[in-house]
């Protein structure tokens, strides 16, 4: 194929009128697509409608210590509960108590640690409310709703580069050693929203061995994606990082943060924090005040429906089955119309909820608000960078889950079109 770079003036000139027409028809279609959000399909949230039943008026709401799950207390969770979400995360059951069992939402989980170091600080260090700068570093492209709870405290949020075996640890390492003003990292280990692609166990054993300036500096390890392979025969392995960092003399420095928002319900699903023992107690200083226990009898509900990780394994099998001809669709679609055409790149996942387009430099907003005409509403240009500014104006995040396949694959169609016109636009603009 040749690629619109080798192409003539004229010959650009004359694809862009057909891609205009193409362009035309689409629009007429009067089409209302979303691929906007990474969230599950109607279909996928079925496949944990039996939860519903594992509990019933007859079944006795008592933990495995014998505690009443009606009742107030045991705010880091019943004990089944904390190895459940130890298991998640590749920990064995004895790592229970490094477990605190939340309510829904692993997002909040973070919002609240980041609130409480800047209200209380970490450990007995200073708040950080009182410190004259407080940055963070955040590896790009990344999850835009990670970079709105830094940017809504004030926090000054530094770009770190995401290659395809994790951030550039050149630059953490020197970063973090030299500024005591920085005081965390966003990762996403697993299948990274958006990117799709894993840390490698250098990447992990790096970042478990780094010697921060500032002695309140965590690891924000959001392990969102832990379970979610679309492959079960290439799964991606990243070393668990409690046990790295231990081994590392770190152990304070990991914050780890997962829930079952892709797994049951994410509405109402169970999420978890881990980490060291010593932070937990500083963690749970502040969370006796704020609650006297969360929704235990949800987490009585996960256990017995989804049981151990190879229940969990198993039923992810039935989410992958749903989803990997989605994620295929759109990739097989981008090979036959656009590899070689030099109009953008893309990385193949072996799992999480998305596939990031790079595009052409100067050409996602273009792309975006194409598609959005057209009737496809992308996730906007620029969301997964700090301030939602992306300094080459490339990269795209497509999130295949929600829509059904037919409704994705019109929308598929769409977007190699606004992709290709974006290209041949700016070629023609030089
Ligand atoms: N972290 C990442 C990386 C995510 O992609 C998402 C969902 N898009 C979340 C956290 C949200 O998780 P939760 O539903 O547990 O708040």
């Amino acid at each position: 194929m040749q690629s619109y770079q080798e192409m003539s003036r004229e010959e650009l000139l004359k694809e862009k009128e057909s891609l205009e027409q193409q362009y035309k028809e689409i629009c007429k279609k009067g089409l209302k697509l979303d691929m906007s959000r990474g969230k599950p399909s109607k279909e996928q949230l079925e496949l944990s409608m039996p939860m519903m039943d594992v509990l019933t008026s007859k079944t006795p709401l008592v933990s495995r210590a014998g505690t009443d799950i009606r009742n107030y207390g045991v705010i880091d969770g019943i004990t089944e509960g904390q190895e459940f979400i130890a298991s998640l995360v590749g920990l064995g059951p004895e790592a229970y108590d490094n477990v605190i069992v939340y309510g829904n939402a692993s997002l909040n989980i973070m919002y609240d640690c980041i609130a409480r170091s800047m209200l209380f600080g970490v450990n007995g260090s200073t708040p950080w409310c009182k410190l004259d700068k407080v940055k963070w570093l955040c590896p790009v492209p990344g999850y835009d709703r990670h970079f709105a709870i830094t940017e809504c405290f004030g926090i000054e949020m530094i770009n770190v580069p995401l290659y395809e075996d994790g951030p550039d640890m050149d630059m953490v390492e020197k970063l973090v050693s030299e500024d005591d003003s920085i005081k965390g990292i966003w990762c996403v280990p697993k299948y990274s929203n958006p990117m799709g692609t894993s840390y490698s166990d250098e990447t992990v054993r790096r970042l478990a061995r780094l010697k921060p300036a500032a002695e309140d500096f965590r690891i924000y390890w959001d392990n969102a994606y832990c379970v979610h392979d679309l492959y079960e025969d290439k799964a991606d392995q990243i070393l668990e990082i409690l046990g790295e960092c231990e081994k590392a003399g770190n152990p304070n420095l990991p914050i780890e943060f997962c829930s079952t928002s892709k797994i049951t319900f994410s509405g109402a699903g169970v999420s978890g924090l881990i980490t060291s023992l010593e932070n937990k107690a500083d963690i749970l200083k502040r969370l006796t005040i704020q609650t006297i226990g969360f929704d235990k009898i949800n987490q009585l509900r996960h256990v017995k429906f989804l049981k151990d990780i190879d229940g969990v394994k198993a039923h992810m099998a039935k989410h992958a089955a749903i989803i990997r001809p989605k994620f295929e669709m759109i990739l097989d679609r981008f090979e036959e119309e656009l590899k070689g055409l030099g109009a953008g790149s893309w990385i193949r996942p072996n799992g999480g909820y998305f596939i990031t387009f790079k595009a052409n430099e100067g050409c996602a907003k273009n792309i975006v608000a194409k598609a959005k005409e057209a009737g496809v509403v992308l996730t906007g240009a620029g969301a997964p960078y700090p301030y939602k500014k992306d300094p080459k104006d490339s990269v795209i995040r497509i999130a295949p889950t929600l829509p059904p396949m037919e409704e994705l694959k019109e929308a598929c169609e769409v977007f190699i079109v606004c992709a290709k016109l974006a290209s041949v636009e700016k070629l023609l603009e030089a």
